[in-house]
């Protein structure tokens, strides 16, 4: 589990080290599994995600990864996106495909009920699977894979909406990104360019570049145009940033639609009783779960924030004697849902087992002293070592830290 210095920013050689996922050449290539320490973590975030979520009045769905190849020819991906999506199933005399998206699934059920204006704008959010058939010679560790877990949102509003919420959603990238220790490389309105495959509609287009080119200035963030990123559908705007090598990729994106409200024929009664179409945002915090955390693990060299730590505190007794009153600790530990790990004499000396669980956050050392009179002696990971606390002290400092995702231990 020794952690090179030389290699602190390969999250593939980190993830491996540090027991957070792997890949099996039987499971395939670009399909990696998650081990428990980087289930963990992938539960963490994806809690927080889900939290932001509801709290900025988005309602969360579930969806299935599969659909008939006709879903994806009126979307538009079967026409421009088919080289990168998996060639389709033959089922009982029809073709059914692994999604690469799941705006179609959510215009389907946004079209599943009459909805009013009153509803809108209306936030559907979903941590969803979709696939890329990526070529085997680009694959590798969380960056590059073939199935892909998206923190996705579509907002179904109308044409006076969409500014304010596609700026809302910039802010919750921006916010996230601080509790998360992200830092975007550079923001990017994305164009279509010359040679693309692009939804033909000029007016489309010039609406919706306009819209988002206006969110970003009215943000005050910089940003750079860029011809040839647009989605086929409509521009976007990406969050970039630049892994420890200096490749650039994107995480987040905002993006507005004009195109798959037309081709679901989506619709709202609006004050005047009359059908109305809707403008679709799409807007993804934190782009895939498997590049977010590869992101965060060569972010933080596998010393993730408390919040996000697969073990957040590690019971260290001294000796044999203490073992009882380490194994209580724990089970106090699980009751407030810290995710705690007891180090048993067995495992090595005090040294040896302080040094293993260095990228923990909390240590808690339980000698004779703090065993006989409830205390508990915290050892840091940044190395400091307050004096020793009552038990319920300790867990009530390491929890408030915890719920406040503060970057301090
Ligand atoms: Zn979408």
């Amino acid at each position: 589990m020794r952690v090179q210095q030389e290699h602190r920013h390969d999250h593939r050689r980190l993830g491996r080290e540090l027991d957070l996922f792997d890949t099996d050449p039987l499971m395939g290539a670009g399909l990696p599994y998650w081990l428990p320490d980087g289930a963990a973590v992938r539960h963490a975030l994806e809690e927080y995600i889900r939290g932001v979520e509801r709290r900025a009045g988005y309602q969360h769905v579930y969806s299935p990864v599969l659909g008939k190849r006709e879903l994806y020819e009126i979307s538009g991906h079967w026409s421009h996106y088919s080289e990168d999506m998996f060639p389709p199933m033959d089922l009982g005399g029809e073709q059914v495909v692994l999604r690469p998206s799941l705006c179609p699934h959510h215009a389907l059920i946004y079209r599943s009920r009459a909805r009013s204006y009153r509803e809108l704008p209306l936030r559907m959010a979903e941590l969803g699977g979709m696939y890329r058939s990526e070529l085997s010679g680009v694959l590798g560790g969380l960056t590059r894979v073939r199935a892909i877990q998206l923190n996705d949102a579509h907002i179904f509003c109308t044409l006076d909406q969409v500014a304010e919420e596609a700026r809302s959603a910039l802010q919750l990238i921006r916010r996230a990104y601080v509790d998360l220790g992200i830092r975007p490389s550079r923001f990017r309105l994305s164009l279509p360019g010359p040679g693309g495959k692009y939804v033909a509609a000029p007016e489309m287009w010039r609406r919706a570049t306009a819209l988002l080119a206006e969110v970003l200035d009215s943000s005050g963030v910089e940003y750079e145009a860029a011809e040839g990123e647009a989605a086929f559908y409509g521009p976007k705007i990406d969050v970039q940033i630049t892994d420890g090598a200096g490749r650039e990729a994107t995480l987040s994106t905002v993006q507005v639609d004009f195109h798959q409200p037309e081709q679901f024929d989506l619709h709202y009664i609006g004050p005047d009783g009359a059908k109305h179409r809707p403008v679709m945002v799409h807007r993804s915090i934190i782009g895939s779960v498997e590049r977010a955390v590869a992101h965060l693990i060569e972010t933080h060299g596998g010393a993730f924030p408390a919040w996000l730590a697969p073990t957040q505190l590690e019971i260290l007794p001294v000796s044999d004697a203490e073992l009882p009153v380490a194994a209580d600790l724990l089970r106090r530990c699980l009751d407030l849902d810290l995710r705690a790990r007891l180090a048993t004499p067995d495992q090595g000396t005090l040294a040896a087992r302080v040094r293993t669980a260095r990228l923990v956050p909390y240590q808690a050392v339980i000698g004779p002293r703090e065993a006989a009179a409830d205390l508990v002696a915290l050892r840091l990971r940044d190395g400091s070592r307050p004096d020793p606390l009552p038990t319920a002290d300790a867990l009530a400092r390491i929890t408030a830290r915890i719920e406040a995702r503060s970057g301090e231990l």
